[in-house]
């Protein structure tokens, strides 16, 4: 069985209000996204596609990739404007795997069982998505910031990431996402993750697996110092 993993890293991130992006910001003088490929790294997956901004591929194989010894990433390129354009990139660069796990660069407190059991997950459902359910109620706001519903929250996950799939299935589902939205981008709905695109294309159902609450995004500046504090207690730091 070959498994590949996309890690994720081209975002620019507004929302940090810093001019690194949160995944090349220090945690104990590390990048956030060594912790991420070294979570990879340690797992069963046999191969590592990364995806940068144009501009940081070179600081990623030198100062991450080589320095740290990633051995198993074996291509870095750039990603594109949105999220799924960075995603489609690494697709690419795959062929003849059997599935493959999709991660934000920017969780780089993963754990390597988590890794593990979204690969079971894919094998037995086809697709998969780690994720937990909410702590908090959750509102839906109109135009003017008034509630105007609120769900079960029993009902509820926030999604994480690995998301991980059948390889010939995501790949196929992307293929045909890139040319509807070539040829019709006006019905598309707005693709905010992986599972979206497996849903939106094909109607798959898409497994809900328990991940972690220690696997956040690292988002906004307080994000650091919180992820810090759990890789400590995880023995990553
Ligand atoms: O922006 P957001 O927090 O949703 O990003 C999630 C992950 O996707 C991050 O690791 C980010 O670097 C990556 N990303 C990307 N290409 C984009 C936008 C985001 O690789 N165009």
């Amino acid at each position: 069985m070959r498994t590949a993993a996309i890690v994720l890293s081209a975002g620019r991130g507004t929302r940090m209000q810093s001019d690194i992006p949160k995944q090349y910001m220090l945690l104990n003088e590390k990048p956030v996204l060594y912790y991420s490929l070294k979570a990879f790294q340690d797992s069963s997956v046999s191969t590592i596609i990364l995806v940068t901004g144009k501009e940081d591929v070179e600081f990623c194989r030198n100062e991450i990739v080589e320095k740290y010894n990633i051995t198993k990433v074996s291509a870095i390129v750039p990603g594109g404007k949105e999220r799924y354009h960075s995603v489609y990139e690494g697709l690419k660069q795959l062929s003849d795997y059997d599935y493959v796990l999709i991660h934000d660069g920017a969780r780089p407190c993963v754990e390597i069982d988590t890794i593990e059991r979204s690969i079971q997950a894919a094998v037995e459902e086809e697709a998969c998505v780690v994720g937990m359910p909410v702590k908090d109620t959750i509102k839906v706001s109109d135009e003017n910031g008034f509630a105007v519903a609120t769900p079960d929250r029993s009902t509820l996950w926030m999604i994480q990431t690995p998301q991980s799939f059948s390889y010939p299935l995501i790949d196929q589902a992307y293929r045909e996402l890139m040319e509807r939205l070539d040829k019709e981008p006006q019905n598309v709905p707005s693709i905010t993750d992986d599972a979206m695109v497996a849903e939106y294309i094909f109607g798959k159902k898409v497994k809900l697996i328990p991940g972690s609450y220690m696997n956040i995004k690292i988002t906004t500046p307080e994000d650091i110092r919180v992820a810090e504090g759990f890789l400590k207690k995880l023995e990553k730091l």
